[in-house]
Parts: structure tokens; sequence; C-alpha cells
């Protein structure tokens, strides 16, 4: 399905959805930029998934944890020793390779003009472990390897929460199990950043850290699963697109007694959106050892100190809303028997992840009466949702704009608005023309009613 994902990256550049980051000087690898409409989508996605994991629920509180992380923490956590990509170098051209995403040897770069019958294939090193972090250097420290000086953009979300799960617990009434959420940007010096956004060096997780007791886990685990399974039918990526892979024990990290791996159908192959992973006690148990700091959980009823264990739903935004955009972009023939090739193309978002969620469109923009009825409608819906006005072009063509960028609803205006009879002598005076992006179904409704029509179809 290459063509498939290759038109899907073109209408994210041409529609203003995702671009390649520094693209004028020749593109960062593994960097992206999110153009106005995806930055809409983004918003959407975040904002949905903190809705269903923060607002909605009792037992979970937010945070928003420094990118800049001290070295102690990801010492403790492993990842300065241990959180690196097995990686293989070809001697000849240089380029470098995830030893362990390779499926064959790769036609080496300066061996490729080589004439027929001579051998291409790159001359691999033996593998060596690359740590995957970006190091920076902090302060204006005179020594240059002060270790002190020392710190990395983080490699996940999850280990602000970890170190400042007791600062949480202590501010707030919580009891166990409770969990603390977290949306933010994560950093990983990817070997082979490759599949758009799929695979970056920058990048946003949406995760949660749920602490519970350590008989609840497995329980946990497996409630976590469907609830983060329901979360991606709820913003369009159906279920029968999603794959559970129940990771077995050998491929686990040794510290989790269950984990599983979301994975989804994308046109490059099924990869992984999300995992939801059981880790036990390790987290929280490495920051006590190393940090030499009580960080035990007190039952104030049971009068119990123990480590709480920790249920983690991980996901990826970025990733998410690749799957939503693969999931929602669909070409639809409406040719006509014996007509000539009529083709549209159709973003079928959920309405609560679209990035616009009406157009406006007077009918004809010549017409003041009309557009000042339409700047009407239009000041009434813009405190509320994001909205777009658009008086030029055809009404059919800038229907087409709309689906082409997944808008669900467009709202015309036209002469009934302004009280000419209907088609059979209806009076439509003050109502508008909604229609429909998928059924391309049209209906009248009353503007005195609109506001509260679209806001029970959006969210
Ligand atoms: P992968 O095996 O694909 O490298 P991972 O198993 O290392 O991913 P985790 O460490 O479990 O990923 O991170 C949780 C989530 O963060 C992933 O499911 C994914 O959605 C997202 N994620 C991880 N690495 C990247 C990346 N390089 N680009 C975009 N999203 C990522």
């Amino acid at each position: 399905d290459t063509e498939r994902m290759e038109k899907i990256v073109s209408l994210c550049k041409s529609k203003g959805f995702i671009f390649q980051s520094g693209e004028l000087y020749g593109g960062l690898n593994g960097c992206w930029d999110y153009g106005p409409l995806g930055t809409e989508l983004k918003r959407n996605v975040k904002e949905f998934w903190w809705r269903k994991n923060v607002l909605e629920r009792e037992d979970i509180v937010g945070m928003d944890g420094s990118i800049l992380t001290h070295q102690a923490v990801l010492t403790a956590s492993g990842h300065v020793g241990g959180f690196s990509d097995p990686m293989v170098d070809c001697k000849v051209c240089n380029k470098r390779y995830r030893a362990d995403q390779l499926d064959e040897i790769p036609t080496c770069e300066k061996k490729a003009q080589l004439p027929k019958g001579e051998d291409k294939s790159c001359e691999l090193t033996e593998p060596k472990e690359f740590n995957l972090m970006f190091q920076t250097k902090m302060g204006a420290s005179a020594d240059e390897n002060d270790p002190n000086a020392i710190a990395y953009l983080r490699p996940e979300t999850a280990q602000s929460i970890f170190v400042q799960y007791k600062n949480v617990l202590d501010s707030t009434r919580l009891k166990l199990p409770f969990g603390i959420a977290q949306i933010g940007k994560a950093f990983r010096n990817e070997i082979n950043p490759r599949n758009f956004t799929f695979r970056s060096r920058e990048f946003e997780q949406m995760e949660v850290e749920y602490f519970c007791r350590p008989e609840d886990g497995l329980r946990l685990t497996d409630e976590w699963l469907e609830k983060r399974l329901e979360f991606y039918s709820e913003i369009g990526v159906p279920r029968e697109k999603l794959h559970v892979l129940d990771i077995p024990d050998e491929d686990r990290a040794h510290y989790s007694e269950k984990t599983y791996d979301i994975e989804y159908d994308f046109p490059f192959g099924q990869q992984e959106l999300e995992g939801v992973a059981y880790r036990g006690a390790y987290d929280i148990g490495k920051h006590q050892e190393h940090s030499g700091k009580n960080l035990e959980y007190f039952d104030a009823e049971t009068k119990e100190r123990f480590i709480p264990h920790v249920v983690e739903p991980s996901a990826g935004c970025d990733r998410t809303i690749l799957a939503v955009i693969c999931e929602a972009y669909d070409v639809e023939d409406l040719t006509k028997e014996g007509g000539k090739k009529d083709e549209r193309t159709v973003m079928r978002f959920q309405p609560c992840v679209a990035p616009i969620k009406a157009a406006i469109l007077p009918l004809l923009k010549n017409k003041p009466e009309l557009v000042a009825k339409a700047k009407e409608v239009k000041a009434l819906l813009q405190p509320h949702m994001n909205i777009f006005y658009d008086e030029t072009a055809a009404i059919g063509r800038r229907y087409r704009r709309q689906d082409e960028v997944g808008t669900p609803f467009c709202i015309a205006i036209d002469f009934e608005t302004l009280g000419e009879e209907g088609p059979n002598g209806e009076d439509f005076t003050d109502t508008v023309t909604v229609r429909h992006r998928d059924s391309m179904e049209q209906e009248r409704v009353a503007i005195s009613e609109l506001l509260p029509w679209l806001l029970a179809r959006i969210v």
C-alpha cells in the first residue's frame, strides 16, 4: 500500500496537516511540524484523551513535567545504561541501520554504481549498542566534563511521574488505586526514523501511570486494555483494525508480568500504537533505592506500608494521529452511469477530532444580504468551535474542499434563509441548509437551534 501512503503524505502537506521540519533547508530527519489543520487535529485528540482519562475520572490527576531531565533520574530508571538499540554501520558508505530491523543486507550507496553482477551489498560492522537519548549541557559550567552539568531530553514522559508520585500523593487526598496522567514531548535519537511521523525523533506521548495494590495489578491491566481499545474506536480507529499482542515472557521487560501491545493496520504494515504494561513495583522501587528516600505508600486503614504497583497505558500521540488520518482517508467514486468520472477525496474524521467542525458558506458572495446573514451565523458559532468561513467559488466546489479536510458539517445560507419560498411552498425563513459530509445529505435547521444541534454532534 505504498501508493495509498504516498497519497496520504501528499494530502497532509497540501492541506496543511503535517510538514517536514526544516523543509526549506532540506529537512531535519525524524522531525515534523503540524500545520494549521494538523494542529487542530492534534489538540482535539489530546483534549479527547485528557477528557476520558482525567476530567471524567475521580481517581486520576494530571501533571506536566519538565523535558530537561536530571541525569540521576534516568540512571535510576536504567535509561542511561540501557536505553539503546543495536546498530550496524556500512564500512563503505557509512550508512547506519538498526540491526534488529534489517530483513536483508541493504544496497551500499557507494557501490550502487558498480556494473551488473558485482556485489553491491553493504559491508556491515558487528552490532553495537547505541544509546537513544539526547544529551545536553546545563548552565555555564566552566568544566566541559562536569558530570553535574549533564542533562537529558526525556525519552519518555513516565519518569517525571514516578519521581513526583510522592509529591502528588502528599498534595492531594488520593488513595490507591489512583493515576497520574501526562501528555508531553519525548525525544529519542532513533537510528532510522521512517514511515512518516510513525517513528520520529521528537514526538508526544499520552501516558497514565496507574498506581495500585499488588493484588490488583493484573486485573487492572486487562481493564486498561479494554478502556484503551474503546478510546480508539471513539476517535475513529475501529476495533477490527486493531490487534492486541499479548507479549510472551521472553520479549517482555524482566519486571513486567504482563504487557499488551495495541497495533494498527497502517498502510505500511501492522505496527504498534500503544503499550499497556503492568510494571509491578519496579519503577518506584528503583527510585527509592537510588534516591535513598522512602517512597512507600501508607495505608491509613490497614496501617500497611508498601511500594505501590503500576499499570501503564502509554500511547503515542503522533502515531494515534497518523492512524486517525490513515483511517479517515477515502476516495469515493461518484461517477453517474454514462457520466464523466467523478471522484471525491473525503477525510472521514469523527466529528470529535475533526479540525474544522463546520464551514459557513453564503450561497453567493455578491449578495450583501446573504453575506450579512452568513456572518451572523459565524458570530453565533465562533466562540464555541473551530469554524471556517468561505464565500469563494461555486457551492459544490466549496463542499468538496471541506470534504478533503474532513469538515463534518457545511452550513449554507441561501435565499430561503432570507425568506424565499421553498420548492414546495415551504417557509424556510431563518433556517440554513446543513450538508452532511459522509452521506452528502442535506437538511434544514433553524438558526435558533443551530448551536445546540451542532454541539450535540461534535462531542
Ligand atoms: P517501538 O518499539 O515502536 O520503538 P517502543 O515499544 O519503544 O516503540 P514505548 O517505549 O513503549 O515504545 O513508548 C510508548 C509509545 O510511544 C509507543 O507505543 C509509541 O506510540 C510512542 N513512540 C515511541 N517511540 C516513538 C517514536 N520514535 N516516534 C513516535 N512515537 C513513538
